[in-house]
């Protein structure tokens, strides 16, 4: 059977001399994996599309052992973050992550606009890239069924205090005076009225409004440290790509907090 559906190429893996595994976050039937063919032969006509972070439209061939790719029209490369190596491993990271996540093949649509327009915006550097990554690893989690409840503090019920604490593991707020009554075995991170204004913003706006927010530098940097335990305490797994954008990121600006 073949099948048509547009898709981002999330990663590759090469099968022997002149093969690879292309992982695809498709429109239609959630994450797929499938053999491309021939990628080393000059004149290959699926080496560009194939490439991680090509937006495309894919014909794939559905065998009963395994797909392979029958022909793919580009729609997107995201040529101009491949470009800058920050950048390109942050997007890669972003790749990563959504590979790691396991997504309901109903919704995938879901989570591929969200990983295209977070693209698209780092792309066009509308939006500091940090800002970008805490919205798509708390939208991404969100989605896959790690929301958290920001609504209150979940031991009293209040809505505001200056400092409130995010519990990355369990997911929940906690006020500064119920803090005390929290073992110190459970871990929690300080996150000051702007973070948490901008954690709800993430987690209850429309789909169409997660974007259109700032903050400050500081509170950036808070955002950034929460998103990232978040992201660590759910998926149970390190990447090496965001270790390698946090390197690239501190070389150049010389001061990743996180
Ligand atoms: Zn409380």
């Amino acid at each position: 059977m073949i099948i048509k559906t547009k898709g981002i190429v999330l990663n590759q893996r090469n099968i022997g001399d002149n093969d690879k595994v292309i992982t695809i976050l498709s429109k239609d039937y959630g994450i797929i994996e499938a053999i491309a063919n021939g990628l080393k032969q000059k004149n290959s006509r699926l080496a560009a599309s194939t490439q991680p972070l090509c937006y495309a439209e894919f014909c794939i061939f559905k065998g009963k052992k395994y797909n392979s790719i029958n022909s793919a029209e580009i729609e997107n490369l995201f040529y101009d973050l491949r470009l800058d190596v920050v950048k390109l491993s942050l997007a890669v990271y972003l790749c990563d992550l959504t590979a790691s996540i396991t997504l309901n093949n109903d919704s995938s649509w879901v989570y591929l606009r969200l990983l295209l327009n977070t693209l698209s915006l780092l792309e066009k550097n509308k939006k500091d890239e940090r800002l970008l990554k805490s919205i798509f690893e708390l939208k991404i989690l969100s989605l896959a069924g790690f929301m958290p409840d920001l609504v209150c503090c979940n031991q009293c019920g209040i809505y505001e205090d200056k400092l409130m604490y995010f519990l990355p593991v369990e997911s929940k707020l906690i006020c500064s005076k119920c803090i005390e009554m929290i073992p110190e075995t459970i871990i929690s991170i300080p996150a000051p009225l702007p973070v948490v204004s901008a954690m709800r913003h993430i987690i209850y706006s429309e789909d169409n409004k997660i974007f259109n927010f700032n903050v400050k530098s500081k509170t950036l940097q808070q955002l950034n440290l929460i998103t990232e335990y978040f992201v660590l305490s759910h998926i149970e797994r390190t990447f090496k790509s965001l270790d390698m954008y946090k390197k690239m990121y501190a070389q150049l600006n010389n001061d990743y907090n996180t």
